[in-house]
């Protein structure tokens, strides 16, 4: 459909426009069309159910007396004034009439053409604040549209079957209001929007719905079948695209003729109850854009998340809200999320090459150039304060999710720890420890976790060591390790009373204590490169 809406003529009508749909209508079989207007349908529907494309027909505006215009020439017409364009359509209950019910004060609107509905959506787009490079425009009509789609469609079968115009034709191959709407209005919105209709994260939400259940909608429908089955106990239907049409099919046979009769009267009755248009809601929105990057975090007293006990503030600050207070603003979203490959106690610095991290914002008014991603990053790594630092800060799309959760269970992590031992440490401790390599623990869910932990006991993986003398002591060291990620750092090298074994003190046979702790790697790729 794209090709053929991308082929059409410009978003605008003018007089040949209209003379195009007059002709358009008149080349349709005109006792049907004028069938189709005396049980109340609207000139766009009769369009779609011809199965009519162009949206330039679409998009005209239908005077009442449009039709009568039309067939001002036509032999098939007694009173060409009867033939009004319905005020509400009985089959799209107002849809392609750009009439509707509002959704707040149940107010009727009309609007006079596509360009007047498309006129009000774009203001409306405006109003809330979007900056848009595109749009997706999604329409949800009520099932009783579908539900009038069929009865109408019935009705046109048991009329026109013989013919040989109608032979050609089924219901699939009409186009359903949801898509003719669309059909409608795509151009128009590009226009006015000055962007193109695209898959991107700009949405615009028609949700058309009808005060009657679609529960007493099928009971009636099904009142009509059932009334049919009964006088005639047999399914004579011709056709062979599927139990429900098929149930609804004639023959020719006199029974057939009495089922028409029935229907006929079913459809009177079933679309005389429809005489007021659907309620429309409107909603523009963005799907959620995620910023990606890698942060570090140079204080001891800053969390990752927000961290309040009790109404009580944990350390100064959290990476989180770093991060989101500065990311909100500039695409004035109405909030954000904050994930993170893992996490690193409040007291535990991030440095080296930082931890990958994704700011989820939903429903952005705007979405920043790269190029001011940028500059929010230098912003941020100025912040007065130094608590935390940005790496590769960009747009990312949502696949980034899975990439950031895809390496965290195997990702390896390096630390920095600043380590007491009760004994001093000989060289052949150092190397002892330098030596080995993928070495198995054994880790119960440490002490200081179990409030919160259920008590498991994991395997773990410790790659590698190796101690850093400090200059002028001998109780004091640096560890370098690396470890499968997952490790509790702190408990590997004190031990937590026995619970994890061996740890660096049983290895050694001292008693260890860590003081300080940084991660200085994660080793992941993502977002690892600007
Ligand atoms: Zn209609």
């Amino acid at each position: 459909m794209a090709t053929e809406i991308a082929k059409a003529s410009p978003a605008t009508v003018n007089g040949d426009d209209v003379g195009a749909l007059y002709d358009v209508v008149r080349a349709l079989p005109s006792h049907a069309v004028i069938e189709l207007f005396s049980i109340g349908v609207c000139t766009r529907c009769i369009l779609r159910l011809f199965g009519v494309r162009e949206s330039v027909h679409y998009r005209s505006p239908l005077s009442p007396s449009t039709l009568s215009s039309v067939f001002s020439d036509s032999t098939d017409l007694d009173n060409h004034s009867s033939l009004r364009e319905p005020v509400v359509c009985r089959l799209c209950l107002g849809i392609l009439q750009f009439t509707y019910c509002e959704d707040k004060d149940k107010k009727v609107v009309r609007k006079e053409s596509a360009d007047g509905l498309a006129g009000y959506i774009s203001d409306l787009i405006r109003e809330q604040g979007f900056e848009i490079d595109g749009f997706s425009l999604e329409v949800s009509i009520p099932p009783v549209i579908l539900e009038n789609e069929r009865i109408v469609w019935d009705h046109m079968k048991t009329k026109y079957e013989s013919e040989h115009w109608f032979q050609e034709r089924s219901l699939p191959e009409c186009i359903s209001a949801k898509d003719a709407l669309k059909i409608s209005l795509t151009e128009t919105l590009e226009t006015k929007l000055d962007c193109k209709s695209s898959i991107g994260t700009f949405r615009i939400r028609l949700t058309y719905t009808y005060p009657i259940s679609s529960k007493t909608v099928e009971n009636s429908v099904e009142g009509c079948h059932g009334s049919k089955r009964r006088k005639t106990g047999t399914h004579n239907g011709l056709d062979t695209r599927g139990d429900d049409i098929k149930r609804s099919g004639f023959s020719t046979s006199e029974a057939g003729s009495l089922q028409a009769i029935e229907l006929s009267k079913c459809l009177k009755l079933r679309l005389e109850q429809t005489n007021e248009p659907c309620c429309l809601e409107f909603l523009c929105y963005r799907t959620q854009i995620y910023f990606g990057g890698r942060y570090l975090k140079y204080s001891r007293n800053v969390s990752q998340s927000c961290w309040i006990i009790d109404d009580e503030r944990m350390g100064e600050a959290s990476v989180e809200e770093i991060m989101g207070s500065n990311i909100l603003p500039i695409c004035r979203g109405d909030k954000y999320k904050f994930h993170a490959a893992g996490r690193e106690d409040i007291d535990v610095r991030m440095l080296g090459s930082g931890r990958p991290f994704l700011v989820e914002v939903q429903n952005a008014r705007y979405v920043p150039s790269q190029e001011s991603v940028k500059d929010l990053q230098t912003k941020i790594n100025n912040l007065q304060n130094k608590l935390v630092g940005v790496k590769n800060l960009k747009l990312v799309g949502s696949q980034s999710w899975d990439l950031m959760r895809e390496g965290e269970a195997e990702k390896q992590k390096q630390y920095t720890a600043l380590v007491w031992t009760s004994r001093i440490l000989k060289d052949e401790d150092l190397q002892s420890i330098s030596s080995i390599k993928d070495m198995c623990i054994l880790q119960r869910t440490p002490i200081r976790v179990l409030h919160r932990r259920s008590p498991l006991e994991r395997e773990k993986i410790i790659h590698w060591m190796r101690i850093e003398r400090i200059v002028g002591s001998s109780q004091y060291f640096l560890l370098h390790l690396c470890t499968q990620a997952g490790t509790y750092i702190k408990e590997f090298v004190h031990g937590d009373l026995g619970r994890t074994q061996p740890s660096f003190g049983s290895i050694l046979g001292t008693r260890a204590e860590i003081l300080r702790l940084d991660v200085t790697d994660v080793k992941m790729d993502c977002f690892l490169t600007e």
